[in-house]
Order: C-alpha cells, then structure tokens, then sequence
C-alpha cells in the first residue's frame, strides 16, 4: 500500500474510535458541554484524518507534497488526542507500517526534499483542474493581478475603502453570480469555481477583493433556502449581477457566538416591520445597500428569530447616519483593526428603522425561521472563506519562497538550508492539504448542499488555521523584513488573523458545529 493510504487507513480508524469513545462519554451528544475538552479535540482530531482523506485527490505531481502533509497530520493527530485518551479510554499508539509510513512522511530529508523543490519553483504550486475551471482560475488571476494589486497595499496601509472600479469589474465578469443558479441571472458554474475565484482574488488581497463575493454569497444561499419565488426573482438576479452589495448582520455588542440570544427587535407596523436595537462588526455595511440582518420577532431562543433584507443607503466612509421620512434611523461607526481592511466592520444602531413586509425572507412562513436561514448561509460562507484562506496561502508560500531564494546570510541563500527548506516543505504540504479539503468541500456543496454543510465547517476550521500558521511561519523566515510593512508578507500575516474568527470563531465551530454533528447518533 502507499504510504499515504497507509497513513489514512491508521489515522482514519484512531479518528474513529475516538469519535465513537466520544459519543457515548457525551451521551450522544446531549452533554458536549460536560466535556468540552474532549469533543473539541476529538472534532479538530477528526477533521485532520478527514483532510487525510482528502489529499488522496491531490493531482500526481502533488504526491509527495500530499504524503508530508498527511505524515504529519497523522502525527498532530495523536498529540492532540493525548491528553483526552485516558478519558476516552483510547490508545493512540498506530500499528507499526503506519508508524513507519509516518516517520518516512515527516523525515527531514523528505520534507526538505518538497521544500528545496518549492523554493525553486517560486512556491507556485499548482492543482491540475479540467479546462473550464483552469480557464477561471487563470482568468481570475490575470484579472486579480492586472485590477487589484496595484491598490491592495494602498487599501491596507491607508485602511481605504475598496474601489468601485474593483467591484464594477468584478461585476461584469459575473464574479458575483457564479454559484447562483442560472435561472436566477447566475452563471451556475458550481461552488468550486466560486472558491477558485474567491482564492485568487485573496491571493492578492483578502479584503480589497477577496472578501467581496462573501456576502452575496450567504444572502444568496439564504434565499435559495428559505426565500419566497418573489424574493428570489427580485434579489438573485440583482445580487448575481453585483448591482447591489450585501452586508451581513447576526452579532451584537453582548452577542457574538450565542447567535440565539439575538436582542435587536422588529416589531410589526403598517405594511411591514421596525427594527430597533444594536449590531456589531458589520462588515461592508457603510457601502452596502441592502443588510441581511436577523432580528428578533417573537419569544427567547433561536425559533424568535426572523431574517429581513433590509435597505440602506450607501456610504463610502467609515462613519454614517441615515434617516427615512417616517422617523426611522440608522447609524454606523467602523471599528479600527489591524488587518482585513478595505470594507471596515461597522457597529450599527437602528431605531424605528422600517423594513417593507415582502423583505422578510420567506414571507409570513419565514417569522422564526431566520436562525436556521442565517446557518443556511453561513455553510456556504464558511465554504467561501475556505477560499480565502487558500489564497492567503499561496501567497504566503510564493512571497516567502522567492525572499528565501534570494537573500543571503553566512555566504549563502537562506534557503539553501535545511531549517529554511524544512519549512517551506511544511508550508508547501499544509497548502496542498488546505486545498484537498477546501475544493473537496466545494464538490459536496454542490452534490448535497445540507450533507455538506459539516465538510465545510471543517474545511473552514483548517484552512484558517493553516492560514495564520503559514503567514505567520513565513513572516518568521523574513526575519526583520517580515515585520516592515513594504513586504507584503506582514499583511498577509495581519489579515490571516481574522479568519479564525469570523463565521463561527474556532472554538465554538470545533465545539458546536463540527463536534455536534460527528457526536450526533448515528442513522
Ligand atoms: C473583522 C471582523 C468582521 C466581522 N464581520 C461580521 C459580519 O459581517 N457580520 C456579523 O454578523 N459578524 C461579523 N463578525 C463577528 C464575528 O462573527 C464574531 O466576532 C464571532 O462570531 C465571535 O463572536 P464574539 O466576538 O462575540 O465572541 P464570543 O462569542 O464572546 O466568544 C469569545 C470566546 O469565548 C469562548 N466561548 C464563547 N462561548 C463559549 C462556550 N459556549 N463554550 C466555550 N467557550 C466559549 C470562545 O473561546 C470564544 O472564542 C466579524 C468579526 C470581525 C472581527
């Protein structure tokens, strides 16, 4: 057997076992809370052999790159698992062809092997597609490097807002409709081209252009859910055609991952509806025109929970204040961060702010159903942001794989190197597993989008945290140039923090999402 299969087959049944242990310490999940050590080490245990698993899709000339990763994987696996074995009654010893498999996979000279090969390449590291998703991918990236690298440093530095121009082009390239359904004004070309396209897009600047198809996104999804026929024909097409931009609105000041406890209230008037209350960290929602915002209609708990797609004017600032004829009002003040700048994140203050009764998603079948809308959602998001962290990545692996080649101490390049050439060969292989469950996540998407919704959550956990380990790990390798703002490595570092944060930060997503549904009983 290969070694990687090998290394699946081990890593796979430990994952297994300890789900299996973890399900009946949790009663089948009812008591995650009594133990919330093990399931989130269990879940992130299981995403790692699940990315195992994936990496068998990798392309050929990928293979070696594809067997580091799972190496150590497998590896981490165990680790983590250590300090809740005892409880679960788990060994996590392999058998020994594993053990061997492993060692050889993580093996020094095997590691610097893929990094020396990385460093020549200039960490271009490609994924083979079929013609139609190369034929995105390359367009978007001449777009991406012709359109938005001039003004990605710029845009960070000066914390500017993205430029129309970005969103206009990216309009007419259809960028914004490329997982809506055709008959919607979509181009339908599946979820995979829309991560493609979100990760060169990102490659160049996460926030200046590769967090732009986010938000349609999850409104899209939204609809596609739980919007009436009207709804869909009225806002699809508009949204697929970038002619208007979406903000997101589910967290407040005093509630971030308890999105159940949302307090922000509408409360029925003539022809529609009031929104009274505070939201938080609102991102693009000065120059959005329409905010997907979930507010509470009824009693406590997630089932008082309503969505609305609620209009606002535009504005290009990092503060507002908008009012109607009718008395309503709306503010909103951008909080300053360090990275993912471009949108900037608003708090919001509505009073009286009326919302028409056909912009309540699902119509009156739609009030209480808004929670499990906005997860709706949220599953696609979390799948767009997969993209974002592979093109974080990869340029994190290009910038630090071009600077080691080039810069000499001691008499010669950095990276010729063991240490230097060990770590790209990590960064390289953390790449390719990113990728491996990120696209695998985006085919399942399109085959069963509810099915997939777990795959995407675990997807999103590890490429986020590959994201802020490689930047990070690249930053490092520039050594005090890393940390000059003239290297674009020190913003990509910035950047790839948010992304753990957002979308279900990670320990609740491990917690609560990936580690409900792996503790559910099985069917
Ligand atoms: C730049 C940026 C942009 C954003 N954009 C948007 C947006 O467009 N729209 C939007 O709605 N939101 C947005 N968010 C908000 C984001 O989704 C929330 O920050 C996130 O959901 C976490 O909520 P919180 O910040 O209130 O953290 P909290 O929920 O307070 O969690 C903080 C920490 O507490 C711990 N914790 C919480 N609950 C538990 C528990 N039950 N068990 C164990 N540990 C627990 C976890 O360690 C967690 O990391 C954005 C945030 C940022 C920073």
């Amino acid at each position: 057997m290969p070694e990687r299969r090998l290394i699946e087959t081990a890593a796979g049944a430990l994952a297994e076992r300890a789900v299996a242990a973890a399900r009946g310490l949790t009663r089948d999940g009812h008591a995650i809370d009594d133990h919330q050590v093990v399931v989130e080490r269990v879940a992130y245990a299981a995403t790692e052999a699940r990315v195992i698993g994936e990496l068998a899709a990798a392309p050929a000339e990928l293979a070696a790159l594809a067997t580091c990763a799972a190496a150590e994987l497998a590896a981490a696996i165990r680790y983590r698992l250590a300090p809740v074995a005892p409880l679960l009654g788990l060994t996590t010893a392999y058998d020994a062809e594993a053990e061997a498999a492993i060692a050889a996979g993580i093996a020094p000279a095997a590691v610097e092997r893929v990094g020396a090969a990385a460093i020549a390449a200039r960490g271009r590291l490609g994924w083979a597609l079929d013609e139609m998703l190369g034929e995105v991918r390359s367009n978007v990236r001449a777009f991406a490097e012709r359109e938005v690298a001039p003004h990605a440093e710029r845009i960070h530095r000066h914390d500017e807002l993205v430029p129309e121009r970005i969103i206009e082009e990216m309009a007419k390239l259809g960028y914004f409709g490329l997982s809506v359904p055709e008959r919607y004004g979509g181009h339908e070309l599946g979820n995979l081209a829309m991560v493609l396209t979100t990760e060169e897009l990102s490659r160049v600047s996460l926030a200046a252009a590769g967090s732009l198809i986010t938000r349609p996104e999850i409104l899209a999804k939204a609809l596609l859910a739980g919007g009436t026929e009207d709804q869909k024909q009225t806002w699809l097409p508009r949204l697929a055609a970038g002619e208007i931009m979406a903000a997101i609105s589910v967290t407040e000041p005093n509630t971030g991952s308890d999105v159940a406890a949302v307090a922000c209230r509408a409360e029925p008037t003539d022809g529609g509806w009031l929104i009274s209350g505070q939201k938080a960290w609102c991102t693009f929602a000065g120059r959005a025109d329409v905010i997907a915002l979930l507010a509470r209609t009824g009693a406590g708990g997630a089932k008082g929970l309503t969505l609305f797609i609620v209009d606002k004017p535009r504005f290009l600032g990092h503060e507002f204040a908008a009012a109607q004829p009718g008395g309503g009002t709306l503010t909103g003040k951008a909080d300053r961060t360090p990275g993912y700048r471009g949108m900037h994140s608003f708090g919001l203050a509505f009073d009286r702010w009326f919302v028409p009764a056909a912009q309540l998603v699902g119509g009156d079948a739609g009030i209480g159903r808004g929670f499990a809308l906005q997860m709706a959602g949220f599953a696609a998001g979390r799948l767009q942001t997969c993209g974002r962290a592979c093109g974080l990545i990869q340029a994190a692996v290009e910038a630090t794989a071009s600077y080691v080649a080039e810069r000499s101490q001691f008499g010669r390049p950095i990276g010729d190197y063991g240490l230097t050439r060990y770590q790209l060969g990590r960064m390289a292989a953390r790449l390719v597993a990113a990728r491996a469950i990120s696209y695998a996540a985006a085919g399942e998407m399109d085959r069963d989008e509810r099915a997939a919704a777990t795959l995407a959550a675990m997807a999103k956990l590890f490429a986020c945290d590959v994201a802020v380990e490689v930047t990070q790990l690249g930053q490092l390798l520039h050594g005090g140039w890393g940390y000059a703002e003239d290297y674009p490595i020190s913003r990509y570092v910035a950047d790839a923090q948010v992304l753990p944060i957002f979308e279900g930060v990670r320990p609740i997503l491990a917690l609560k999402v990936v580690g409900r549904a792996l503790m559910a009983p099985r069917g």
